[in-house]
């Protein structure tokens, strides 16, 4: 497209997952032949996100980011049992900064690319484009990609919340082994959610320690600092100090799951990111699933077919809508639910089970190895019809 305000596509957020957009049409040498507006009124200079994801190395996420991977966890610890090797996977990290500055770079370096500090207002479509409004005027273009928070409310009731407070503490003394990650230690207090710790050491006197709460109560820091300062203590880890801490919370629903795997031909506002339904509703894990799906569309871009959304297959919904129920109604299931998997289970095969890529078969072993009333109990409130997480309608809220 060439006039003025006119560009082929739109991205609406400098965020995980237009960030994404932009490294898969990288990947796929787009970048130069499409014009593309971003509009994005943050600056995007803090490190105000740690994304984690465990990975095979084959996947989008891994590939597309691997240049600003800070660091991989070849070995991890659950259930404060023995270390484990995780091969063929990895649990690996990123700072933001570090993928924003990456960004940035990109959109230096080309001049089909603008990005105007301005907040969007609205969008809208005609079947042919799309137009969005700013305080600076209005553009059009082929498609816009929409990675803003859902603009419509969701039910408090069909929300659960991962909320967290996490510390980047420095020892005195080298305590951390550092290929060795603990994720889901449920060793500590369950109160209003299913609660548990993570620890990712960087080098051998830094970490990230970090306190997570499933649950319709969100996590505060007066909570948190007690069972921290506790959890800390317990390791022997010795003095330390907090270089930087995390707060914050990631919606855990089905409400914005797509129902379709992919968008109508007319549709030229595709939303990305969180608001598309790309969070695992029953784990609150996003970034594989962004990437993935970003480098789907990039490649359905090209080839001009048509664009697919972060669709969830039906059955994994189900598993993902009983286990959701059960974390919301109670609570006090969680533990032994998660301990369970973990014991019973090889890590490699719930990895594929919480990436939605296992066979049938694997998912009836992992269900069948399960505490099955509580499930039983889920499945049962799900046949009845009772979409929503709690029965009981609550207040409506924006996330
Ligand atoms: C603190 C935190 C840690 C997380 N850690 C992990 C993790 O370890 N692993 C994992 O899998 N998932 C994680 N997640 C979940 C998920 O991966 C992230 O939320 C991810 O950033 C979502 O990507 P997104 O593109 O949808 O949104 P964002 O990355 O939040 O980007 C949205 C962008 O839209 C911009 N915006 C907002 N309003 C407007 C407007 N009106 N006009 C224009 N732009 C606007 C915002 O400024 C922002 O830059 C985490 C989430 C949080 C909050």
């Amino acid at each position: 497209m060439n006039a003025t305000n006119a560009y082929d596509y739109i991205l609406v957020g400098l965020g995980a997952a237009t960030i994404n957009l932009l490294f898969s049409l990288e990947k796929l040498s787009l970048l130069g032949q499409v014009t593309i507006l971003i509009l994005e009124p943050n600056a995007k200079e803090t490190n105000d996100r740690t994304w984690c994801f465990w990975t095979n190395q084959k996947d989008p996420a891994f590939v597309l980011n691997q240049p600003v991977i800070s660091h991989h966890w070849p070995r991890v610890l659950l259930n404060g049992s023995q270390a484990e090797s995780m091969a063929p996977y990895q649990y690996v990290h990123l700072r933001s900064k570090e993928v924003y500055q990456r960004a940035k770079a990109l959109i230096a370096e080309h001049k089909t690319i603008t990005w105007l500090q301005e907040p969007v207002t609205e969008l809208s479509e005609n079947g042919h484009g799309a137009q969005a409004q700013t305080p600076a005027g209005e553009f059009q273009a082929r498609y816009i990609f929409d990675s803003r928070p859902p603009q419509k409310p969701i039910a408090a009731s069909e929300i659960l919340w991962q909320s967290f407070v996490g510390w980047r503490i420095r020892t005195q003394k080298p305590v951390f082994e550092t290929d060795l990650c603990t994720l889901m230690d449920f060793e500590v207090p369950q109160f209003k959610g299913t609660q548990f710790m993570y620890v990712l050491p960087t080098s051998p006197t830094e970490a990230l320690v970090e306190f997570t709460r499933f649950g319709r109560a969100v996590l505060s820091e007066a909570e948190s600092t007690p069972i921290l300062e506790k959890y800390i203590q317990g390791k022997n880890w010795g003095a330390f100090e907090i270089l930087e801490n995390e707060v914050n919370k990631i919606p855990m629903t089905l409400a914005l799951n797509p129902k379709q795997a992919h968008h109508a031909e007319q549709t030229k506002v595709i939303p990305m990111g969180g608001s598309a339904g790309a969070i695992k509703a029953s784990t609150g894990f996003a970034y594989k699933k962004i990437a993935e799906h970003t480098w789907r569309v990039a490649e359905a871009l090209k080839a001009e077919k048509p664009l697919p959304t972060p669709y969830h297959p039906w059955h994994f919904n189900l598993y993902d809508e009983m286990l959701l129920r059960l974390l919301s109604e109670k609570p006090q299931l969680g533990k032994p639910i998660f301990k369970r998997m973990f014991e019973r289970t090889p890590i490699q095969e719930v990895f594929q089970f919480l990436d939605e890529e296992s066979s049938f078969r694997t998912d009836l072993g992992i269900m069948w190895r399960m505490p099955w009333k509580p499930f039983l109990w889920s499945a049962a409130y799900t046949l009845m019809g009772h979409r929503s997480l709690q029965v009981a309608s609550k207040p409506k809220h924006a996330y």
